[in-house]
């Protein structure tokens, strides 16, 4: 389809053991952004492969990155009154272009700033099931950032965070002491206006596929390369509707990436990570990553109003950073309320509480979470125990069980719409 390979679902249908495989967009999950569906055994004929190779080329977008490349080149060369961007194509406009775009709404005197910062230029694409682009607050992306150096990186994958890579370009354009080097893997192609094939690759994390060919897999390996492959982190912050299970297959062939710089020896080491994801895919996570670890740093965003900072008295964000690193090496700002416990080895928030039967700091969410002796693990401070479903859960939920695991948190008794996981009271 338009965004690479295809994946393969299957389609479960009651009443039958085995369900029928088909193949759908790897990316959108509604129909209405890629229709693309084949049956895993239907035959496909001449004329309908020969359609949809066109309907491919129609959706590719009007310039190549080597164009876009070209394009900013003569746009930083004209004069400030000059240089106009189009909101509605989201686009920046040569001169020669303007009358095309003619009652399209302008932004006009963009400033090198502002070319510097295209995270603030572009509206977030908030389409939920395709793009979902929610930006780091400027305290987290500081905070990241910070952490990065901290722990002696200088070269970060980016794979989905735009604006963490664009914090390291301009600090990387800026100062000349800063070392940091970013490379930037995201599926919206608007960032190949402001970045060369070596910091931006047009990339899907859902199929692990890299637009630009083997040119770009090639940039992609070279970063990785340099070095041998030393002092690097990937940093990924996926939209929280995708599949984990795409993601973890597309995160562990960039491992593999970089675990074949490593010519000599030491071939146990894996890629440090940090996947920015809500705690309650904690348990999915670990499955694909048992050398990962959940932090307790409640990452915040600037266009997500639930995802906000409960400092503040708004709501807490459910956000956090999973990573391979040691945990103990994570510090986390005293002064954002947390706490390192000298148990578990590593930092916390304030609120959570050392168990002494589960020997942990239990909580998820940075309330005191109390212990349940039938189910025998700590639980959300609002639940209560229910001897009907055997489990700890909210006081008015409704008995009933539902056959298949939840979407979500992989538990069996509810669907993904009412997955206790996704309630934060
Ligand atoms: N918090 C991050 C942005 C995260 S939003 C920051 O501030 O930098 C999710 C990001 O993933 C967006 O940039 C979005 O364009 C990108 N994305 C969404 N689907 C993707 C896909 N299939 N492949 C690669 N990137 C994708
Ligand atoms: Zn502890
Ligand atoms: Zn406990
Ligand atoms: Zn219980
Ligand atoms: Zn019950």
């Amino acid at each position: 389809c338009p965004l690479g390979p295809a994946l393969l679902f299957v389609k479960m249908s009651q009443g039958k053991e085995e369900g029928r495989r088909f193949y759908a967009c790897s990316a959108c999950r509604d129909r209405k952004d890629c229709n693309f569906f084949q049956w895993e055994d239907e035959k496909v004929s001449e004329t309908r492969l020969a359609a949809r190779e066109e309907c491919n080329r129609n959706r590719q977008p009007s310039f190549t990155h080597r164009q876009n490349v070209e394009r900013y080149k003569s746009f930083v060369l004209l004069p400030l009154s000059k240089r106009k961007f189009c909101q509605e194509c989201q686009q920046l406009l040569l001169p020669a272009e303007w009358e095309k775009h003619c009652g399209h709404q302008f932004l006009c005197d963009i400033s090198i700033a502002q070319l510097k910062s295209p995270s603030q230029l572009l509206y977030p694409l908030e389409n939920k099931k395709t793009n979902a682009q929610y930006l780091f607050a400027d305290r987290s992306c500081h905070f990241l950032l910070d952490l990065i150096i901290a722990l002696g990186f200088r070269r970060v994958l980016s794979v989905g965070t735009p604006r963490l890579h664009e914090m390291i370009q301009s600090k990387a354009s800026q100062k000349e002491d800063f070392s940091v080097r970013s490379l930037l893997l995201d599926i919206d192609f608007r960032y190949s206006q402001f970045y060369t094939e070596d910091e931006f690759c047009h990339y899907n994390m859902f199929n692990h596929y890299f637009f630009g060919g083997e040119a770009a897999h090639e940039t992609c390996r070279k970063f990785l390369y340099q070095d041998k492959g030393e002092r690097v982190i990937m940093v990924t912050d996926p939209p929280f509707g995708g599949l984990v299970e795409a993601l973890a297959s597309s995160f562990k062939k960039l491992m593999t990436m970089w675990r074949e710089t490593k010519k000599e020896g030491h071939d146990n080491q894996e890629m440090p990570v940090f996947w920015i994801f809500p705690y309650f895919f904690e348990s999915r996570i670990l499955e694909f990553f048992p050398s990962f670890s959940m932090m307790d740093y409640q990452v915040d965003y600037d266009n997500h109003a639930l995802y906000k900072h409960g400092k503040t008295g708004r709501r807490q964000s459910p956000v956090r950073i999973f990573t391979n690193i040691i945990p103990s090496m994570i510090v986390l700002p005293v002064e954002e309320g947390y706490r390192f416990c000298t148990i578990c080895q590593r930092y916390v928030s304030s609120g959570n509480q050392h168990c002494e039967i589960c020997n942990s700091c239990t909580s998820k969410d940075g309330r005191r979470w109390k212990h349940c002796a039938l189910c025998n693990k700590c639980v959300k401070p609002s639940w209560f125990h229910c001897n009907n479903c055997n489990c700890c859960a909210l006081q008015d939920h409704a008995c009933e069980r539902t056959e298949a695991g939840c979407f979500v948190c992989g538990k069996a008794g509810h669907k993904r719409s009412t997955c206790p996981s996704l309630s934060l009271t």
